[in-house]
Order: C-alpha cells, then structure tokens, then sequence
C-alpha cells in the first residue's frame, strides 16, 4: 500500500495506528507508544518511504525490523505495567525496544550483532531513552545476572519451549516468544502461575527470522 509523498510523519503515523486498531491492538499505552516512535529512524535509508506502511522490512545483517501490527499484538500480549522490569531477546533495530521502553520501568535487550547492536543504542540516544540497558550476546541464556524479570519478549523464532528464559521469569511474569522450526510459527504467551508452572497459550501464526546459537562472527 503506497501513501502520498505529501503526508507528515505525524499523519502517516496516525493512519498506521488506525490501522492496527482495526485489526485488534486496542490498548491505549501500546497504540500511543507506536504513535509517538518515529519508525523511519529504525529502516535502511532505501525503504524509508515504507516505514509507515504495516509491513516488515528488511534490516542490516540479513535481519528485518517486526511488521508494526505484531509489534502492536505482541506489546499487547505482554501486559507491561509501569514498574515492569522487561528482558527483550533479539534488539534488532531496536524498534520494539524503543515501544517497550514507553511502557516499562526498565527494559534489557540483547542482540548477537555487533551492528545492529550498535546502531540500536545510537537510536536509544538519540531519541533520549534513559531506561534501556543494551548487552551484545547469545539471547537465548537470557540475562543471568538481571534475572528474574517480570515480563520476556523474544523477537526471534525459538525452536521450541524457550527453558532457559522461562527459568528466568518471576513466578507470576508473563513471556511471549514465536515457536517454531519453520518459516512459519506460533506466538505464543507463557503466563507464570505463580507456583513453577506455565498456562500456555497460542495467539497467533507469524514468521520471525530463526532464534540462532552464540554471537555473529561476523560484524
Ligand atoms: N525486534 C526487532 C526484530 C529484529 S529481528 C525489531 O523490531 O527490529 C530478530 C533479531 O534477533 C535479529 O536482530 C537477530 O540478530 C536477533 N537474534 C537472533 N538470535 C539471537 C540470539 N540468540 N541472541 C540475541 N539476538 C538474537
């Protein structure tokens, strides 16, 4: 769907927005913190027209920033409060960071790229974010050290039950991760029961890049 070249960001933005409630995102914290993030900060400078259109698009390092909806359901699905302690798993642009630091006390992230990482924290600065706390490594061992978190977001498709990042939950937290070893997956929201255990639930199919072992090499 192309927009008018004459449009504001504002406008596009606003448009955007309409959009994701129309297709269920109807919280109001979630649908203001996409409306006040500039997502053009966070695409390639060949696909700035399209940052407000509701699609993924493709980042450096063969990765791509989420499509704004599952950015929008996701965020939803996590029910970050105020004083949430959040742990997101694959930074990336550091769009969906950047949504979940306007709904939470503290946000951690973690990313396996050098580049994106550092690109991500140029944005954080840039846009004045005080409460991210960004960490360059293997997502997937979670934050041992920060651990337990009240709320885990992970942006990359996890092969299956995510162990390690649920042991780093607190008992009541609630993590919400895409499972699957295809091009396709399920989302999925791990709601702690307070006691050890998990109710699971499946909200959606969606199609992440794949949750990988260790660091890039590679920058
Ligand atoms: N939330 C991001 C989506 C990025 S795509 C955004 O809005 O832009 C998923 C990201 O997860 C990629 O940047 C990828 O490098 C990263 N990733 C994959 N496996 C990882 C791991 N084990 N640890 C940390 N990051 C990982």
């Amino acid at each position: 769907m192309s927009e008018p070249d004459d449009d504001t960001p504002e406008t596009r933005l606003a448009r955007l927005v309409l959009s994701l409630r129309s297709q269920g995102v109807s919280d109001a914290a979630v649908l203001n913190a996409i409306e006040t993030t500039p997502r053009e900060m966070f695409t390639p400078d060949l696909f700035k027209e399209r940052a407000f259109e509701d699609s993924a698009l493709p980042i450096a390092c063969g990765q791509t920033i989420s499509q704004p909806y599952i950015v929008g359901l996701m965020s939803q699905a996590l029910k970050v409060e105020p004083r949430s302690r959040v742990l997101e798993i694959g930074t990336g642009s550091g769009y969906q960071t950047v949504i979940l630091s306007k709904l939470a006390r503290l946000v951690y992230t973690v990313e396996r790229y050098r580049t994106l990482m550092r690109d991500a924290e140029a944005r954080f600065q840039a846009l004045g974010l005080t409460n991210v706390i960004t960490r360059f490594g293997d997502g997937g061992e979670g934050w041992a050290k920060q651990a337990p978190f009240d709320r885990i977001m992970v942006t990359a498709a996890a092969p299956d039950e995510p162990k390690a990042l649920l042991a780093q939950l607190k008992p009541a937290g609630i993590l919400v991760a895409p499972i699957g070893k295809g091009p396709v997956q399920s989302l999925r929201r791990y709601v702690g029961d307070g006691q050890g255990g998990f109710t699971v639930e499946a909200l959606t199919d969606v199609r992440f890049v794949p949750l990988l072992d260790g660091v890039a090499r590679e920058l």
